[in-house]
């Protein structure tokens, strides 16, 4: 018999100590505990992760979550195995006594939670271990990852479906996903091979976010400005190349900002460190290209700066969505100019052609946006296909319309001309 709502509502106090489901996870987690396969997309910070933690926990078997980074990973395991949760990595970090511990466990039916790359999943002995153990489900997290038209599409997530075949048995699926455009959901569905999954999706409006974007000049002085006047508070700051990232962090070092880097090129060990620092709250702003921040949890993040435009609205959403998880303050501000527009296209100038187009017609409505004079959540929801009935009064269009608009005009035309 499923367990009764006043179980599972006895398992979220005891274990992660909250007292109510918030939004739609409850009926997602009643889904999933009915077998169903289950589609989940909700904006970053809804609480996507309990909706398959929680089943996780009142299931038999283990539940296997396929997550696209190894920090990404530790960050959800550290956090179960502190609230005194069973739950595992299994990838390429892990020693050979490591991986056959945590095999055992597996098969022992001691482990609740596993996370693996997709990577990991198609290697033969994975495989033959999984098949000795019992899989209570298969979560797949940050499940656009699957999508060519999601922001940070990876080749190997197209494997999964093929995997999960393999597995045997009739497990069921849940995929979670912040990418709300109707094109990728459908890839993601299609690719699952899950056209009969019950959909949740609940509203992208972040109301609790501050969107501005301002015009590049003196942008350095503007930032150092930004930062003091949230001085001690944590934020993230994306840039678009490695140097640049370097480069900002060092000059807000010297400001007495407690800032670190963050990008692919620096060795996994710093990134591991400057990560648990900026979650440790031992550094307060960490600077990085947008390969940092996915499904990392951090609520307090109180401000999230685009030093470069970003490439897509799709990101820009994503990677402002890391601001102000607790429902709290939280400030998005971008440094937008017509230059950045054109560095960008200039990147996918040796791509294939749809590649090229893709990133254009992405870069225009990036272009759309940033220059536009509308409402900014007005014009983010439309994005992703919600109306908005009244102007938000919380972004910079709305308070300070005339300003903008000339100012923005001005700006479009001595970078244009
Ligand atoms: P997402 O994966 O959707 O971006 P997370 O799963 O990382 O979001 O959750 C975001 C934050 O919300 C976390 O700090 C998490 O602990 C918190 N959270 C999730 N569910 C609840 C709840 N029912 N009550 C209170 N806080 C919650
Ligand atoms: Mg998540």
């Amino acid at each position: 018999a499923p367990p009764l709502v006043a179980e599972l509502k006895h398992t979220l106090k005891e274990v992660f100590g909250f007292g109510q489901f918030r939004g739609t996870q409850e009926a997602v987690i009643q889904n999933i505990l009915a077998g169903n396969n289950t589609f989940v997309i909700m904006p970053t910070g809804a609480g996507k992760s309990l909706c398959y933690q929680l089943p996780a926990l009142v299931l038999p078997g283990t539940a296997i979550v396929i997550s696209p980074l190894i920090a990404l990973m530790k960050n959800q395991v550290d956090q179960l195995g502190a609230f005194g949760v069973n739950a595992q990595v299994y990838n390429s970090t892990l020693t050979k006594t490591e991986m056959n511990r945590v095999k055992r466990d597996v098969i022992s039916g001691d482990v609740r939670l596993l996370y693996v790359a997709p990577e990991s999943l198609t290697k033969d002995d994975t495989i033959e271990f999984l098949l000795k153990s019992t899989i209570s489900f298969v979560a797949i997290d940050e499940a656009h990852c699957i999508s060519e038209w999601g922001h940070d599409f990876r080749p190997e997530y197209r494997k999964i479906r093929g995997i999960i075949d393999n597995l045997g048995g009739n497990v069921p699926i849940i995929a979670l996903t912040a990418t709300a455009t109707p094109k990728v959901q459908l890839d993601i569905q299609k690719n699952l091979q899950m056209d009969d999954a019950s959909v949740f999706k609940t509203s992208f409006n972040r109301t609790n976010l501050y969107y501005e974007v301002r015009a590049k000049h003196n942008t350095k002085k503007q930032l150092i400005q930004y930062v003091k006047l949230h001085k001690g508070k944590a934020g993230i700051i994306y840039c678009l190349s490695r140097k640049k990232v370097e480069e900002i962090a060092e000059l807000l070092r010297v400001n007495d900002v407690r800032a670190r880097p963050y990008h692919a090129g620096l060795d996994q060990q710093v990134r591991i460190d400057n990560q648990d620092a900026f979650l440790n709250e031992e550094c307060d702003v960490i600077v990085a290209t947008i390969a940092f921040g996915m499904g990392i949890d951090k609520p307090d993040v109180r401000f999230v700066i685009h030093f470069d435009a970003p490439k897509s609205i799709e990101g820009y959403y994503q990677e402002t969505g890391r601001g102000g998880r607790d429902g709290l303050e939280g400030n998005c501000l971008m440094f937008y100019s017509y230059d950045d527009i054109l560095k960008l296209e200039k990147f996918s100038k040796d791509k294939p052609v749809t590649e090229r187009d893709n990133a254009h017609q992405l870069l225009a409505e990036m272009t759309n946006y940033a220059e536009s004079a509308v409402c900014r959540r007005r014009q983010l929801l439309h994005y992703f296909g919600e109306q908005l009935d009244t102007d938000c009064g919380f972004c910079d269009n709305c308070r300070h319309p005339k300003e903008r608009f000339e100012g923005e005009a001005a700006v479009g035309l001595a970078l244009r001309a």
